[in-house]
């Protein structure tokens, strides 16, 4: 299905890797690899949700795509007028120019506003430094207002500060502010987890509504698998830097393939009343990235762990229609 749809986003053997600080006279450490080798194609219009435990590499990935980070090898070819334009390849202007068409919605909605600045304030700077509105400020607050009223916020509210706010207002307030820049992709990066549960259903059904008003492709980082499946067309699940399975959501949840998207499944509660799943318990810890095993990520956690698994790091392949996977369980020994 997704493969008739035009790409928006191609990830290319992205690597982002960090050289930790050292004290004087200290040895030097080894570097870190938050990301390893990700190739990803992501469709216009659609949510891509991208699932996995603390320190995964996700939030990473999330923040190269929106060039808060620069990754260390690889390439991120976006679309615009018709082209695919590597990112981090761009002169000035043209980077500048796209900055506005790839947006983040922060996961700490408090820390995501600046105090001193009026709403109105913090969604005019980036309008007027990219010319939204074609440089009238009366069109620009006219804007404000309609971006406002599409998370069902009153227009006035732009003269508040943001401590006015309830977590679930100022996190709908970041939704206006990336909307109203008119982009193409947002990257979001546990847009819900520090709200309570109830406006966390409000949140994620208003994206969902705004999706479908405008177009918009949402790159949904979450750690909380019922959100991801809640959200997404097609999701994936990294562990310690490496994607480990890729497919459509429902193949996803029906037919987890790879050891560990298997654990993660088994810990989401079922909403069925007598009905229990078996619980995969994972043995150990998540390994430091910056001792990462040999071979698969995984094998010192998997049950099902072959003498090939501790020597060679399996590929991300298709197995079935659109189901891709990264684990030897599923190929032939060569
Ligand atoms: Fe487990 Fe081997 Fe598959 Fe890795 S490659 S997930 S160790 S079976």
């Amino acid at each position: 299905m997704a493969e008739n749809r035009e790409i928006l986003l191609s990830i290319r053997h992205l690597t982002m890797e960090y050289q930790p600080n050292r004290r004087l006279f200290e040895k030097k450490k080894p570097s870190v690899k938050a990301v390893s080798d990700v190739s990803l194609d992501i469709y216009s219009g659609e949510t891509f949700g991208v699932v996995g435990e603390s320190g995964c590499g996700k939030t990473t990935l999330g923040k190269c795509i929106v060039r808060l980070l620069k990754p260390t090898e690889g390439e991120l070819l976006f679309r615009d007028d018709e082209e695919m334009k590597d990112l981090l390849k761009l002169d000035r202007k043209t980077s500048f120019a796209l900055r506005r068409k790839i947006q983040i919605v922060f996961q700490d909605p408090y820390a995501s506003l600046n105090p001193v600045h009026t709403i109105r304030e913090a969604f005019d700077e980036p309008m007027r430094v990219h010319g939204i509105g074609g440089g009238s400020r009366e069109k620009r607050t006219q804007m404000i207002a309609d971006a406002l009223k599409r998370v069902n916020l009153q227009p006035e509210y732009m003269y508040r500060y943001p401590h006015e706010f309830s977590g679930g207002q100022r996190q709908r307030i970041c939704v206006a502010k990336a909307l109203v820049m008119e982009p193409k992709l947002i990257i979001c990066d546990e847009p819900v987890s520090a709200l309570d549960v109830s406006i966390q259903a409000q949140l994620l059904n208003l994206m969902r509504r705004l999706q479908r008003e405008t177009g918009v492709t949402f790159f949904f980082i979450a750690h909380d698998l019922s959100v991801v499946q809640y959200m997404s067309d097609r999701i994936a699940v990294m562990y310690l830097g490496n994607i480990v399975e890729l497919a459509d959501s429902e193949a996803l949840y029906a037919h987890p393939m790879h050891p560990y998207t298997q654990a993660l499944l088994s810990a989401v509660p079922v909403p069925v009343l007598h009905e229990k799943k078996e619980r995969i318990v994972l043995k150990g810890d998540v390994p430091s990235p910056m001792n990462p095993p040999t071979g698969c990520p995984f094998h010192p956690r998997c049950a099902h762990c072959m003498e090939r698994c501790k020597r060679e790091k399996p590929i991300l392949q298709e197995d079935m229609e659109g189901h891709l996977v990264a684990c030897h369980l599923y190929r032939e020994k060569e």
